[in-house]
């Protein structure tokens, strides 16, 4: 999303020159979030007075007191607005992305935490929520995320989480992926997933779970591969055999956690780059195909404004 009136700064000193301070990173927040002018978000009363010592605005109508930042990765964040921006500003215009430890050096953040922190933030982000489907071909499949766990066979779990993936097939390279943790592996969830995140009409390869049967019905060309029994499909995916997609194939965001200890519980959406593994604590550069062709260059779609 492109704000009218507004370009993008094309070089260093262009951004420099348009945000030195917090009040005119606060400017730029204020037309992206009311480029109408002040709506509050609780009566949609369209006048307010400032209380500039707080950064608040208060509503007319109804004295609802509004953070310009609230409901974004900025709120109540100690690193001030022209770093924000400026991580913002770097991630989104270097190329392949910027590590948390060149951030910190070049940003002069306090710590290393903080800037992971940001990175961190500012690609959870970049994730856009509005984003296009995949295409086809698309190949689906399950697995569990958290190694094998010992006393435990096959569909049981104790500790392991649940996630459907999609990746889309380019020859012989993966394109985008998406990923969602399921409660099952029923035919419900699968579908669901599918119907979200791919584009109706794609071909769709899965393997023969039964999971998958409704694909057809649901305008899919769906190609199940019939090579395993469903039964011995899944606990092959469980225990991780070669040439199949497995969550070792994809760097589950910058998660900080190894193989070795798996989390209880995932989050109920987990972003992931089409990376090899990387150090924890890397900075992923989100594949361009998520960005969206006018997107690398918009400050606005490197998501000051994600939901936290
Ligand atoms: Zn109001």
């Amino acid at each position: 999303m492109r704000m009218p009136g507004v370009s993008f700064p094309r070089t260093l000193l262009e951004f420099q020159a348009r945000f030195p301070t917090p009040e005119a990173c606060r400017a730029y927040l204020r037309l992206v979030r009311w480029p109408e002018g002040f709506v509050c978000p609780r009566c949609r009363g369209p006048e307010a007075f400032a209380l500039p010592r707080r950064n608040l605005d208060q509503c007319k109508a109804c004295g609802y007191q509004v953070s310009l930042t609230a409901g974004t990765i900025l709120h109540r964040s100690r690193v001030p607005l022209p770093q924000w921006f400026w991580a913002a500003y770097l991630m989104s215009t270097l190329k392949p992305g910027i590590s948390a430890l060149q951030l910190q050096r070049t940003l002069g953040l306090g710590s290393y935490q903080t800037a992971w922190l940001l990175c961190h933030k500012l690609r959870r982000a970049t994730v856009r929520p509005g984003r296009e489907q995949l295409v086809g071909p698309v190949e689906v499949d399950e697995a569990y995320i958290g190694g094998r766990e010992i006393g435990v066979t096959g569909w049981q779990t104790a500790t392991k989480t649940l996630v459907v993936i999609a990746v889309e097939v380019r020859g012989r390279r993966a394109g985008r992926v998406r990923l969602h943790v399921i409660p099952d592996a029923s035919a419900a969830s699968l579908t669901a997933f599918v119907v979200l995140n791919v584009t109706s009409g794609s071909r769709v390869i899965t393997d023969g779970w039964t999971g998958y049967a409704d694909l057809k019905a649901r305008g899919y060309r769906h190609m199940p591969k019939p090579q395993r029994t469903p039964r011995a499909s899944r606990q092959a995916a469980a225990l991780g055999p070669s040439g199949r997609l497995e969550p070792e194939d994809v760097a589950v965001g910058d998660v900080p956690w190894g193989r070795s200890r798996p989390p209880a519980v995932l989050p109920g959406r987990v972003h992931v780059s089409v990376q090899p593994a990387l150090r924890s604590g890397a900075c992923v550069p989100v594949p361009a195909g998520d960005w969206g062709p006018a997107a690398t260059h918009d400050l606005q779609a490197v998501a000051v404004f994600g939901v936290r």
